[in-house]
């Protein structure tokens, strides 16, 4: 049962919706707003406070999934926000650039394909001028394909894995890091696949290690100019990139059913830890990271 807000208090187990679901393939990148049942982002249930009064907020995948619902707490928390998504995907963030501009915020919506070192660092350039300034970055778009056998996986993906991955999380650091100022916040997106692989990920999971290795060794280079960098890893989360290729279907029929909690995780259950580890009360942390596993704890 979803809540009226994320404080209620209430069984975890039966907070949010528990396999079966219905297969429901469609073709990559998706759209959250036709899978079934709809993912909750927290569009009606995220209560804000002011944590992130006027902070300047870049999200990468922010028209869906964990990415929508980082981007519609930071906006409920006071942060304008730049969303970056693939063209394909202008349906759901039209929907987020409503809900931000619903709180009174600047929101900003800049499609392209991360994959362009170019459209990297002008997304970058875009989002710090358009902002008026950049003191967050929620690195969270990513790319997950299933394929059952090495024999079958193609280096074209491997490639698009690791430039969606890795590469365009080096080259929006890079970019964002001269602009940043002192307090200023990223936060990279790995996954428990960075610590307990599947069979079906061979690209993938890899992709997720190295951002974890990454941010570790970005945290302590950019700690000297004030800036943190940290890390969620998320356990199984209903979204777009699960049932549109991330896992085979029969594997969506029963999502979420391997960890503790027996039900995948939903964005909005992941939203108030980017919101923690983007604001001033998360300042002693740096270079860590967070599992939001429904209780299949990382190592
Ligand atoms: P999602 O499909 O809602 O979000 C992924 C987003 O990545 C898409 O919306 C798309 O905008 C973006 N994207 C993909 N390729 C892109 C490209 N070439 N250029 C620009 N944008 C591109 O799914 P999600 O599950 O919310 O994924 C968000 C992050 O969470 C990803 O990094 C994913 O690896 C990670 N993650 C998800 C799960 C899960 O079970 N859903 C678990 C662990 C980690
Ligand atoms: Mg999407």
């Amino acid at each position: 049962m979803a809540s009226a807000n994320q404080f209620d208090i209430q069984n975890p187990l039966t907070q949010y919706p528990q396999p079966e679901f219905p297969k429901q393939p469609q073709p990559v990148p998706g759209l959250a707003s036709k899978m079934q049942p709809v993912p909750d982002h927290g569009e009606k249930s995220y209560k804000g406070f002011g944590r992130l009064k006027g902070r300047k907020a870049l999200v990468t995948g922010g028209d869906s999934g964990i990415g929508r619902a980082a981007a519609i707490a930071f906006a409920r928390e006071g942060a304008d926000v730049a969303i970056n998504y693939l063209p394909e995907e202008q349906s759901d963030a039209d929907e987020v650039i409503k809900l931000i501009e619903a709180e009174g915020r600047k929101a900003v919506a800049i499609p392209g394909d991360l994959k362009s070192e170019e459209f990297c660092k002008d997304l970058v350039e875009r989002a710090h001028s358009e902002l008026g300034g950049l003191d967050l970055v929620a690195n969270v778009a990513g790319r997950q394909k299933a394929v059952e056998s090495i024999a079958d996986l193609t280096t074209e993906q491997f490639d698009e894995t690791f430039k969606t991955n890795v590469y365009a999380l080096f080259w929006i650091c890079k970019a964002a890091l001269p602009l940043l100022p002192e307090g200023a916040t990223i936060i990279n997106t790995a996954s428990i696949q960075a610590y307990e692989p599947s069979a079906s990920l061979l690209d993938y999971a890899p992709t997720k290690s190295s951002i974890v290795a990454f941010s570790k060794a970005l945290s302590k280079q950019v700690i000297e100019q004030g800036v943190r960098v940290n890390v969620v890893a998320p356990g199984p989360v209903w979204t777009p990139l699960q049932t549109s290729g991330g896992q085979p279907q029969e594997a969506i029929v029963k999502f979420g059913s391997q960890v503790p909690m027996k039900r995948p995780g939903q964005p909005a259950e992941c939203a108030p830890l980017y919101v923690f580890l983007a604001s001033q009360e998360s300042s002693y942390i740096t270079g860590e990271v967070f599992g939001v596993t429904g209780g299949n704890t990382l190592p």
